[in-house]
């Protein structure tokens, strides 16, 4: 026998019993996204390498060391979409959406790539939910996207809830900040680079560059003897301007009962935003540790940057597999995501086969969910693979019942069973009717 083929390192299957944590995440962010108005898109997985180079930045890790980036035979410089926003903003200038009436609201969800170390909610294959905002500089913007990342898990946390009652669930807390504009982030960088510039000796290899070629990103490293040293570095003096931006969002956020911080220091690690960023993290000691359930923040500049008119963006993104860690470790087991089955049909005879066969998909055509146990066998080995299946009823039909016109009904909670005639209006109404008679001794 031939050795089989694993997954790449970085990629992994969602199988059958997880990805129910998936389609309930999704399930309850389709339905947040339709009730604040954003419609979804849909983008390739892959762009021209130049897209991504120039929207989030050369000097950034994504672009720098991660991207899955080729040569496709056309000879064309290929990259797998490491993140969201650039294609979306593509698409938006490609199909000048900047025409129709805005400000336009999309939301986007599929696989990302990056060639990182693998681990823990961290694959090279990873999948984002986002949105995205064009054409509002409002202060509304950023509040409405904010509240909505927050209301998404609030709904996500009462569907867990509802489940499991008592469910060990984190606290979310938004941590907000402004990187000011073009008026006011100039300065910023001069008195964050002279502070970085009088500590280099204290800061790392990768600080020591960054702090020349982009000093706010020295603020995201995660290296302790960074961290510490930033702590202390200069905050930002937004100009007027920003700061009555930043202050109508935090008003906003306050009428719109989302708790959140102000985290002077918190930057984020890409090129293109402007005035607020903000990141949702869990807090206090719970299983869920402190890392980020969702990141975002304004950016501006990004569409003209890629040749575009002047167009105020804002946009975030939350990683999927976080999120289905936190759903299972919520649930503690998949159990409790699975609906169950209302229906098994198992023929006992072959020749019962095709009838039970019909039957299935009678029912299924009224819109019940049946599993077809497709080989005849006896009754007790049905009733085995009903219960592994999670079925409610189970419909077996022998050379007896089909003599008869009908089948043996069993509802497998209540332990009884009755015989029904052998239709699926017939079967229908049984299961939804009164409880059957007790099952003859
Ligand atoms: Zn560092
Ligand atoms: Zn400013």
């Amino acid at each position: 026998m031939a050795e089989p083929i694993g997954a790449q390192r970085g990629t992994r299957d969602i199988l059958p019993p997880e990805i129910q944590a998936w389609q309930l995440m999704e399930a309850i962010a389709r339905d947040a996204f339709s009730r604040y108005d954003f419609a979804e898109i849909r983008i390739p997985a892959f762009e021209a390498t130049e897209l991504f180079a120039r929207g989030i930045g050369g000097e950034t890790d994504i672009v720098g060391k991660e991207m899955y980036t080729f040569t496709d035979r056309g000879g064309r410089q290929i990259s797998l979409r490491p993140e969201g926003t650039a294609g979306v903003v593509r698409a938006y200038l490609e199909h000048k959406l900047y025409a129709g009436p805005l400000p336009l609201k999309v939301w986007y969800q599929g696989p990302m790539f990056r060639y990182e170390r693998p681990q823990k909610g961290r694959q090279r294959q990873f999948h984002q939910i986002g949105v995205e905002v064009f054409g509002s500089a409002e202060p509304t913007a950023d509040a409405e996207a904010i509240a909505l990342a927050r209301d998404f898990y609030q709904g996500l946390f009462e569907e867990i809830s509802r489940r499991r009652p008592g469910a060990d669930l984190p606290e979310l807390v938004v941590q907000i900040n402004t990187l000011g504009d073009d008026r006011c982030r100039p300065a910023y960088r001069v008195s964050l680079q002279e502070y970085f510039r009088s500590h280099a000796s204290g800061y790392c290899e990768d600080c020591q560059r960054r702090m020349e070629t982009n000093p706010l990103r020295v603020l995201d490293c995660k290296v302790p003897s960074c961290e510490m040293l930033n702590g202390a570095a200069p905050t930002l003096e937004p100009c007027p301007d920003c700061q009555v931006h930043f202050d109508a969002v935090r008003e906003l956020l306050s009428a719109a009962e989302v708790p959140f911080e102000w985290n002077a220091r918190l930057v984020r690690g890409l090129d293109y935003y402007t005035r607020t960023v903000f990141e949702i993290v869990p807090r206090g000691a719970s299983k869920f540790g402190q890392s980020t359930v969702c990141a975002g923040g304004r950016y501006d500049r990004l569409v003209s940057d890629l040749g575009g008119p002047p167009t105020p963006a804002f946009g975030w993104a939350l990683g999927q597999e976080r999120v289905a860690d936190l759903v299972l470790a919520a649930l503690d087991d998949t159990s409790a995501t699975e609906a169950g089955l209302p229906l098994a049909v198992g023929p006992l005879a072959p020749e019962a086969t095709v009838q039970a066969f019909q039957l299935a998909l009678q029912l299924r055509r009224r819109g019940l969910a049946v599993a077809l146990l497709p080989q005849a066998s006896k009754p007790d080995k049905h009733l085995k693979a009903a219960v592994r299946l999670g079925a409610h009823y189970l419909a077996l039909l022998g050379a007896d019942e089909l003599a008869r016109g009908e089948v043996t009904l069993r509802d497998l909670h209540a332990r009884q069973q009755q015989s029904v005639a052998a239709s699926a209006a017939a079967l229908s109404a049984a299961m939804a009717g009164p409880q059957p008679a007790p099952a003859a001794p």
